[in-house]
């Protein structure tokens, strides 16, 4: 098998898996709602959430068979001897060519799914806030900084990669200097992410703008929320999402030391205090998370992985085929990092699934750890409450099928989380009684 044949392949079985999610997601749908939501919708609105459902569901076929067909066309089309050789073989212009064709081929179609999804779906269910002007600037941003990201860490990975042979004297190097090297590396790796998460704050605050939450009594109840918490959170904003759409929504913004609540506007107004103090209950509670067994699996996996690239920089074999067989296949002399990534993620693909499903279950975990730090400040019911109408008001899945819960969410399903803000709740109570 070549190089192509394996990212198609496993872009099939990816789509496959997708569509037998559907199925089981299409038959949880038909059961009656679990007793915990079972209040969320009332009949008119439910039949309002299958239909936008099943516009979503359409709309994501048909970005499923365009982005295969890209895919196909940009495998084989043949191109990229040609490429090689205009660049004169230098690898960088190769990277930049390729990663051009890449996204002139993607993005048309990208913005045209987008503009449907936003004018013909969003809009018709009440969602969308944004005109053309706001929607071809709010694209713009989107796209230029997926751009510098993707570029930059593209570009790193090239760098690296040209000058490996020449920084471990053809892989030859003692132990002691992989460990330098492999330091080196990693600093250089952890200054590009901190200078794109500059970026990717600079793009945001210009997407939104943001304003100080207003002084007065209830930042001083927020401000008393975070007692007990030794990370303490000092700058609280308020963004303009009404101007986008309907959603409501509350972030904490983390950037080394620097800590910023995000609360959209359309929150402040059309929720009342205690639901927003329920919900920064919440957020603080990520806060104080400790650290547990989940947590130390993943910084073992990362000092693995780590460890790992310390032995290939001395036993470069499994490498060096890899791109030998990535050449080979689309016939071209020079290594194109392009082409090499998309590899890369094809092999990886098994080692990307079991990542993810330990850190969705991780990532679930703590937002039931973060919503029993809302029911031991009293904000339990509140917190429900909020879930509640958010979910009416955004057409939100309260009762996802569970495999596709253990699989692809982050947070739990509704319904599940009602259940254990209640066991919480239960559980605080005598202890209440005692004080
Ligand atoms: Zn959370």
């Amino acid at each position: 098998m070549d190089a192509k044949a394996l990212i198609v392949l496993v872009t099939l079985v990816e789509l496959a898996f997708g569509l037998i999610k559907q199925k089981l997601a299409d038959r949880q749908r038909r059961l009656p709602l679990p007793p915990e939501v079972a209040d969320v919708y009332d009949a008119d609105r439910y039949r309002r959430y299958l239909e936008y459902v099943a516009e979503h569901k359409k709309l994501g076929l048909a970005e499923s068979a365009v982005s295969l067909l890209i895919l196909l066309g940009l495998l084989y089309a043949g191109i990229y001897p040609g490429i090689e050789r205009s660049c004169g073989g230098n690898p960088y212009l190769i990277l930049l060519a390729t990663f051009g064709l890449f996204r002139a081929a993607e993005i048309l179609p990208e913005i045209a799914f987008s503009w449907y999804d936003t004018f013909r779906i969003e809009e018709k269910y009440g969602f969308n806030k944004m005109d053309g002007k706001e929607f071809a600037r709010h694209t713009a941003l989107s796209i230029l900084s997926e751009a510098v990201l993707s570029l930059s860490l593209l570009l790193l990975f090239a760098f690296v990669g040209e000058h490996l042979p020449q920084w471990t004297d053809g892989f030859s190097l003692a132990p002691g200097r992989v460990v330098l090297l492999v330091a080196g590396i990693a600093a250089l790796t952890a200054a590009a992410v901190l200078l794109l998460s500059l970026f990717s704050l600079f793009i945001l605050k210009r997407q939104y703008h943001f304003t100080p939450f207003p002084e007065g009594g209830l930042k001083d109840k927020i401000m008393a929320l975070q007692e007990g918490s030794r990370k303490k959170v000092r700058i609280l904003n308020v963004y303009d999402e009404s101007r986008k759409s309907t959603a409501k929504n509350a972030f904490l913004l983390k950037l080394l030391w620097h800590r910023e609540f995000g609360i959209a506007d359309n929150f402040l107004t059309q929720n009342a205090d205690r639901e927003l103090l329920a919900v920064l209950s919440h957020e603080i509670g990520h806060l104080k998370h400790r650290k547990n067994a989940l947590d130390f699996l993943r910084y073992a996996a990362i000092g693995l992985a780590i460890a790992l690239f310390a032995l290939l920089l001395r036993h470069p074999s499994p490498v060096l085929c890899l791109t030998a067989w990535t050449r080979e296949s689309f016939g071209i002399a020079k290594n194109n990092y392009v082409l090499l990534t998309e590899v890369l993620g094809a092999v990886l693909t098994p080692a990307g699934f079991a990542a993810g499903l330990i850190g969705n279950y991780r990532s679930r975990r703590e937002e039931y750890e973060a919503d029993r730090e809302a029911v031991k400040n009293g904000y339990g019911e509140e917190l429900i409450a909020t879930f509640k109408r958010i979910s009416s008001d955004e057409l939100v899945n309260v009762n996802p099928h569970p495999a596709i819960e253990f699989l692809d969410y982050d947070h739990p399903g509704m319904a599940n989380r009602i259940r254990a803000i209640r066991s919480a709740a239960a559980q605080a109570a005598p202890q209440q009684d005692a004080d």
